[in-house]
């Protein structure tokens, strides 16, 4: 039987409220499950009394470790950090406001002893406001339907545990604007979803903002998919047959009748029509020229200012 050491990444921007209930609920799963374990949190250059609250855990208790970035990187980033320097045989990543039970990660690991490499929660019921729970509904069956060559689950997030040898493809990925759980389910092995419940959070506001998830969706969506470029081809041959077809109509009653057709805001929607479809069409573009641009540049996803226990 596999019982080796398990990695708990833990992402953190200013939860402080949340932490020492985390820390209890992570013991009353991990002590019974007979594993090791280090606890390794990001935090994500947090300016409440998180840091704080981390070293002295660390200090206290050698599993926690504690990565500390010199900015705030985002969400994405601070899971990408905890990839790359967890120690495990199987990595959980968690997030750090009890949205996701750890009382999961026993199932979790049972499934990785069975032999799986990916084993991800997948969200039943959002205690969220209805509109939240619509935009994701629609964002990951957009994802699924348009996501190539992938499998992508349905409300699957990134709470999951991911075994070494998965792991170790996710870390060697060089792609920039990481989307975690797109990467997750790219690299294949064995994968199976548990379904649980997410909870609202334990305490304190959501840390993403209206804008970053939206940006999150972006990332999800053009990095997994170039549908929406062969959307506006498609876009481009419908128009061009249909103007094609109206210039013979008006031909038609230019030379053969009398009629003429008369039509100032016929002509504005038109040229309005076209122009918008210009511009969507540009700003997809513009999605994956920005994207390119962003790999060429090389920079590191994120910095870190401070290390405790690694
Ligand atoms: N988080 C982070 N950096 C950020 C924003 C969020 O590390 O810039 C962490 C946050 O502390 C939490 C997790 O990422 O542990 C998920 O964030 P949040 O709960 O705000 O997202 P939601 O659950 O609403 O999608
Ligand atoms: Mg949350």
């Amino acid at each position: 039987m596999k019982s080796n050491l398990i990695s708990i990444v833990v992402p953190v921007y200013n939860e402080e409220e949340n932490i020492p209930e985390l820390l209890r609920r992570v013991d009353a799963v991990v002590v019974p499950l007979g594993v090791t374990c280090e606890i390794l949190f990001v935090d994500d250059a947090s300016i409440d009394r998180t840091p704080h609250m981390l070293h002295e855990m660390a200090v206290a208790d050698q599993r926690i470790k504690v990565l500390r970035f010199s900015r705030n990187f985002g969400h994405q980033s601070a899971v990408t950090a905890g990839i790359d320097y967890a120690q495990g045989d199987a990595v959980v990543l968690l997030d750090g406001d009890l949205q996701d039970p750890p009382e999961l990660i026993t199932a979790f690991v049972q499934k990785w002893r069975e032999g799986y490499d990916v084993i991800y929660g997948i969200r039943k019921k959002r205690k969220e406001w209805w509109g939240k729970r619509l935009a994701y509904y629609l964002f990951y069956r957009l994802l699924r339907a348009s996501a190539e060559g992938v499998e992508m689950p349905v409300d699957a997030g990134d709470f999951s545990l991911i075994s070494r040898r998965a792991l170790d493809v996710v870390k060697s990925l060089p792609e920039r604007n990481r989307f975690v759980r797109g990467l997750r389910t790219w690299v294949g092995f064995r994968q199976v979803g548990i379904p649980y419940e997410r909870h609202e959070r334990y305490a304190g506001k959501p840390k993403y903002t209206f804008l970053r998830l939206l940006r999150l969706a972006y990332d999800g969506l053009f990095s997994f998919s170039s549908v929406p470029l062969h959307l506006i081809t498609l876009l481009g041959v419908i128009v061009s047959a249909a103007s094609f077809f109206a210039i013979l109509v008006v031909l038609y009653f230019r030379l053969f009748t009398n009629l003429s057709i008369p039509g100032f805001a016929s002509l504005a929607t038109i040229t309005l029509f076209l122009g918008g479809i210009q511009l969507l069409s540009l700003g997809v573009i513009g999605e994956y020229i920005g994207r390119i641009y962003e790999e060429t540049k090389h920079r590191p996803d994120y910095v870190i200012e401070e290390k405790i226990g690694i």
